[in-house]
C-alpha cells in the first residue's frame, strides 16, 4: 500500500471536501494517512475524475 499525500489546498471540514468530491468511487483506492499512518479509504472522486478520502483522526483530506 502507498502512502498518501494532504490535499491542498486543505478544506476546512469533511462537509466543503465531501461537496468538492460529491461522488462515490467504488473501487476506491486505501492509502496511509501521511499524518497519523492509519488506513484512508479513497472513497471520494471530485468532477474532473481525482479521488480523494478523509481522515477522520486528522480531520484532513488525504490524495493519492
Ligand atoms: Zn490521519
Amino acid at each position: 500500500m502507498q502512502q498518501g499525500r494532504w490535499l491542498t489546498p486543505r478544506h476546512p471540514n469533511r462537509e466543503v471536501f465531501e461537496k468538492d468530491y460529491p461522488k462515490i468511487d467504488m473501487d476506491a483506492l486505501e492509502v496511509y494517512c501521511p499524518g497519523c499512518k492509519a488506513i484512508v479509504r479513497l472513497g471520494r472522486k471530485s468532477l474532473t475524475g481525482r479521488i480523494g478520502g478523509w481522515c477522520v483522526k486528522c480531520s484532513r483530506a488525504v490524495a493519492p
